[in-house]
C-alpha cells in the first residue's frame, strides 16, 4: 500500500473531547473518527486491525470446536418479554418500533435469540453439546459512553454461548473457552488475568473477566475495574465480587453506658469520629440506597465502604443508586422523624428495607444514629435499644492490604480493562424461554448454558493502553494493520527513491503487508508519522544507501540497525517462518 493513496488523515493535537491515550492517539493517527457519540467509524487501518483480531479470535474459537453463525442486529421484543429481560434490561436497551408498531430493539447482546435457535434446532441430547458464536457489532445505550473504543455505545463482540445436558457438560465448556481466551490475547500481544467476577443475582453461578492490567499511576484512567489479588496464591477478583478476611480492629466502643449525646455538626464518619475521639470503627454507619426504585438501608461499620453490586445482588436487583437528600427527606417524613443526613439511623424507618454487612455484628458498645439532627446514640448493643437486622451479608467492599480468604497474605489491587468474560448460565434461559431437549432417559430438560464474550473493539483499544510511548502506538505484530513500511528519506533523491520502491516490491511480492511513504513529505513528517501509527518495523531508506545501507527499525524496542536492503527483506520474512 502506497502512503499516497492510503485514506488516512493524521492530527497534529490530540482530540480534545479524549481523556484515555487509546483515544486520543486512535484519533490523532488516524484510525477512528466520532459519527456521534459512543459511536465511530472505524477507517482503513482500524479495519485492518479489527479484522485481525477477528481472525485470531475465529481460529480459536473454531479449534475449540465452536461454530460460527451471524443473528440479526434487530431483534424482536417478544423473545425479551420470554426471558423477563424487556422489563427489567434498562434504558441500555435501544427499544425501537417497525411502521407496523411492533417493538424491537437493537442487540445488546444475544441471549434470547441463541436460546430459540436451539430450542427450535436441537431436539435430542445426541445433538449435544454445541457452541455456537458470532462476531457482530452490538448497541449499547450507555449511560456514559467514553474512553474511545474502550466503552462505546457500538462495539464489536465476539458472543459465544455453550448448550450442555449437564453442569459436568458446562463446566468442560466453561474451561475449554477459558483456555480458548488465554489463547486469544496472549496471540494479540496483551497478557490478560482471568479473575472471579460478580455474575448477578442469579445464585450459583460462576463467571470471570479477562482483564488487561493498567498502570494505576499511569497518566489516565483506562482501567475501569478495581482487580483484587493475592501475591501469593492465585486468588484474584474483580472489586464487585472480592472477598477477603475481616481485619482486626477496634469493635469495643467502651461507652459505659448507653445514652443519647449530643454531636453538634458531625455529618461525616471522620467528624463524629473526631467529635466523640473514637475510631471510626466503633461507629455503625448507615447509608440509604435505591435499589429498582426502593428503599434500603445498609449498615456498615464505620471504617468500611459498601460495595454497591454486591448490596444490589442481595435484593436479587437490576439497579442501585445512593438515594438523594430529597429522597432522605421523604424517608424522613413518612417515619415521622426529621434528621439531616449524618444523623440517620435504621431504628423506626417505615418503608425502608434494612441490611447489614458482617463487619457491624460484632460491634459492642458502639455509636449510631437515631434520626435526630445533631445527636447520636453511644454505648448501643444490638438487641438492647437497636435489633440487629435480620438480613445480614458480605455487602463490603474490600481494599488494598486486606488479607486473602486463601491463604491470608495481603492482598493489592491494580485497575483492569475487561475485554472479555465467561459466564455459566445454567438454565436461566433455557427454563425461562421453555427451551428443552430430550435426554437419555426420554425426559425433557432444560438446555445448561453458558456465554462468552470478547470485546473485539475494546481488545484493539486495549492493546493500544498497553502498547505506546510517547510518540505513538506499538501494535503487537499479529494485530498491526501493516507489518513494515519503507520510508524513502528524501522523494528528491532518485537513488533512495528506487531503492525504496524495490524493497517495496520485493516484500509486495512475498504477501508482506507493507507499507511506503511515497508522499512528497518532508522526511521529519514521515517518521514522525510511522511512529504515530505504529507500525511494528520500519526500513528507511537514506543517505547511506550510496553504501548500500539502510537503516533497520524495530518500534517495539526502538533498537535499529544499519544493513543492508537485503538483510532488511529477509529479517521481515523470517518473521513471517
Ligand atoms: P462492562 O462491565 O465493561 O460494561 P459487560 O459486563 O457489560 O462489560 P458483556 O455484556 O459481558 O460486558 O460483554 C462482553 C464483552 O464486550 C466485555 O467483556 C467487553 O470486552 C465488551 N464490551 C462490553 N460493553 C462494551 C462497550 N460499551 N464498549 C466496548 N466494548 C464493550
Ligand atoms: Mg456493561
Amino acid at each position: 500500500m502506497r502512503m499516497s493513496k492510503l485514506f488516512i488523515q493524521t492530527l497534529r493535537e490530540f482530540p480534545s473531547d479524549a481523556e484515555v491515550i487509546s483515544h486520543k492517539l486512535l484519533v490523532r493517527a488516524g484510525y477512528i473518527r466520532k459519527l456521534a457519540n459512543g459511536v465511530y467509524n472505524y477507517l482503513p487501518l482500524m479495519w485492518r486491525v479489527i479484522k485481525k483480531i477477528e481472525n485470531i479470535v475465529r481460529e480459536e474459537m473454531d479449534s475449540a470446536g465452536a461454530q460460527e453463525l451471524l443473528m440479526p442486529f434487530v431483534q424482536p421484543s417478544e423473545l425479551w418479554q420470554e426471558s423477563g429481560r424487556w422489563d427489567v434490561y434498562g434504558k441500555e436497551l435501544m427499544r425501537l418500533k417497525d411502521r407496523h408498531n411492533r417493538e424491537m430493539c437493537l442487540g445488546p447482546t444475544h441471549e434470547e435469540v441463541i436460546t430459540s435457535i436451539a430450542r427450535e434446532g436441537i431436539r435430542s441430547y445426541k445433538q449435544l453439546p454445541v457452541n455456537l458464536y458470532q462476531i457482530q457489532s452490538k448497541f449499547r445505550d450507555e449511560i456514559r459512553p467514553r474512553f474511545g473504543l474502550l466503552r462505546g455505545r457500538e462495539f464489536i463482540m465476539k458472543d459465544a454461548y455453550s448448550f450442555d445436558v449437564d453442569e459436568q457438560g458446562l463446566d468442560k465448556s466453561y474451561s475449554v473457552m477459558a483456555d480458548a481466551y488465554k489463547k486469544i490475547f496472549e496471540r494479540c500481544g496483551l497478557e490478560t488475568k482471568m479473575v472471579q467476577s460478580d455474575s448477578g443475582a442469579i445464585g450459583g453461578s460462576v463467571s470471570h473477566e479477562f482483564m488487561v492490567l493498567v498502570n494505576e499511576d499511569s497518566e489516565n484512567n483506562a482501567g475501569e475495574n478495581d482487580v483484587f489479588y493475592c501475591p501469593n496464591c492465585d486468588y484474584s477478583a474483580n472489586s464487585n465480587h472480592a472477598v477477603s478476611l475481616l481485619n482486626q480492629t477496634e469493635t469495643d466502643g467502651k461507652f459505659t453506658s448507653q445514652e443519647i449525646v449530643d454531636t453538634p455538626n458531625t455529618h461525616s464518619i471522620e467528624e463524629l469520629s473526631e467529635y466523640l475521639n473514637i475510631p471510626s470503627s466503633v461507629i455503625c454507619k448507615c447509608l440509604i440506597y435505591v435499589i429498582d426504585g426502593k428503599y434500603v438501608a445498609a449498615l456498615i461499620r464505620g471504617d468500611r465502604n459498601v460495595e454497591e453490586t454486591k448490596l444490589m445482588n442481595a435484593f436479587s436487583g437490576n439497579d442501585i443508586r445512593i438515594a438523594s437528600s430529597g429522597e432522605i427527606e421523604e424517608i424522613m417524613q413518612a417515619s415521622g422523624f426529621n434528621a439531616q443526613i449524618g444523623f440517620i439511623g435504621p431504628k423506626g424507618l417505615k418503608n425502608v428495607e434494612i441490611i447489614a454487612d458482617e463487619t457491624v455484628k460484632d460491634l459492642k458498645n458502639f455509636v449510631i444514629g437515631v434520626n435526630q439532627t445533631d445527636k447520636h446514640l453511644v454505648g448501643a448493643n444490638w438487641g438492647i435499644d437497636i435489633d440487629l437486622p435480620s438480613k445480614i451479608t458480605d455487602i463490603r467492599l474490600v481494599e488494598e492490604n486486606d488479607k486473602c480468604v486463601n491463604c491470608n497474605s495481603a492482598l493489592k489491587v491494580t485497575k483492569g480493562i475487561e475485554v472479555g468474560n465467561i459466564f455459566k448460565l445454567g438454565t436461566k434461559y433455557s427454563k425461562a424461554m421453555n427451551a428443552t431437549f430430550t435426554d437419555k432417559d426420554g425426559q425433557e430438560k432444560p438446555f445448561i448454558m453458558g456465554c462468552y464474550g470478547i470485546g473485539i473493539t475494546r481488545t484493539a483499544a486495549a492493546a493500544v493502553e498497553r502498547h505506546h510511548d510517547e510518540w505513538g502506538i506499538k501494535w503487537p505484530l499479529s494485530i498491526a494493520p501493516f507489518t513494515v513500511i519503507v520510508v524513502p528519506v528524501s522523494d528528491q533523491d532518485e537513488l533512495q527513491m528506487t531503492s525504496a520502491e524495490n524493497i517495496y516490491k520485493k516484500l509486495l511480492d512475498n504477501n508482506v503487508e507493507v507499507l511506503i511513504d511515497d508522499r512528497p513529505e518532508r522526511a521529519g513528517v514521515k517518521l514522525k508519522d510511522a511512529d504515530l501509527i505504529g507500525i511494528p518495523y520500519r526500513i528507511t531508506v537514506g543517505k547511506t544507501i550510496t553504501d548500500n545501507l539502510v537503516e533497520f527499525k524495530d518500534r517495539q524496542t526502538g533498537k535499529t540497525d544499519i544493513i543492508s536492503p537485503d538483510e532488511a527483506v529477509n529479517r521481515i520474512l523470517m518473521l513471517k517462518n
